[in-house]
């Protein structure tokens, strides 16, 4: 979880504001859609949080579900994590991509079929979602993790529209699964927090480009694998260029467009 590694890691006196609704912010669920990218929404929430109680410090999370972008059928989970602290003007952010998810949606049309998928999704440590429809739902209920209320919500469900729509519950509190994603992104980030820049000694000295042209191990041409990586101070500009990021000093010509074009 997010409060122990902040702890332990930067020092911080983290605390959990009991009750917080970021639901403006958007819900998975769609009643309300995000509006900015994962990364500026987190960054809105830490902002709103701030002014809401009067911190000068905040870190705030944002997940989303979909297709893993190499693995295209494969859902996957992906995670920001952001550290705002305004009196020291940092914004400190990390990604997590996992494909380490339950994230799926069903069409039950008897209660066997309901039963039978909730444990496919690793229901009840896992919550779920029935609603009478996918989008727009008149009825919905959130946060099911007992087999009792599945069973109650399913049927009455059934008796009312002849279908449930069930879906996982994404929501942080009520997926294990989720919240082990959001883990390795504030590792990332409080990693990140910890490395200062070589000149000025300010925090979250890191990684910021990747510049193409590795040269083919054939024929020498630049191609498009990683030959250095920049890192640049947020604070002094600093840059610190390290070549062959990966270990290796040439590309294979299977990726070169003169050898394998
Ligand atoms: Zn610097
Ligand atoms: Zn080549």
């Amino acid at each position: 979880m997010i409060q122990p590694l902040l702890e332990s890691q930067l020092y911080l006196n983290a605390f959990v504001i009991a009750g917080l609704d970021t639901d403006q912010f958007g819900t998975f669920t769609g009643e309300i859609q995000r509006k900015d990218t994962p990364l500026e929404t987190a960054r809105k929430k830490c902002r709103w949080a701030m002014d809401q109680f009067g911190f000068d410090l905040a870190v705030a999370s944002e997940g989303s579900f979909g297709p893993h972008p190499a693995a295209f059928l494969l859902p996957s989970d992906e995670e920001w994590v952001v550290l705002i602290d305004q009196k020291n003007q940092l914004d400190i952010f990390a990604r997590a991509l996992s494909l380490e998810t339950n994230f799926q949606q069903a069409i039950c049309r008897t209660i066997e079929e309901l039963t039978q998928w909730a444990e496919k999704v690793y229901f009840p440590s896992h919550a779920i979602i029935l609603s009478s429809h996918d989008v727009s739902a008149s009825e919905i209920v959130k946060g099911i993790n007992n087999t009792q209320t599945l069973l109650s919500v399913g049927r009455k469900f059934l008796d009312k529209y002849g279908l449930i729509y069930a879906q996982t519950d994404m929501r942080a509190m009520y997926n294990p699964m989720r919240l082990k994603v959001i883990e390795a992104a504030t590792k990332t980030l409080t990693k990140k927090a910890l490395s200062l820049c070589p000149v000025c000694q300010w925090p979250g000295f890191d990684v910021t480009e990747y510049q193409e042209g590795l040269p083919c191990a054939w024929c020498g041409t630049p191609t498009q694998e990683i030959l250095c990586t920049v890192s640049e101070c947020l604070k002094c500009g600093h840059q610190l260029l390290k070549h062959f990021p990966n270990q290796k000093t040439v590309a294979n010509p299977g990726y070169c467009n003169y050898c394998n074009p």
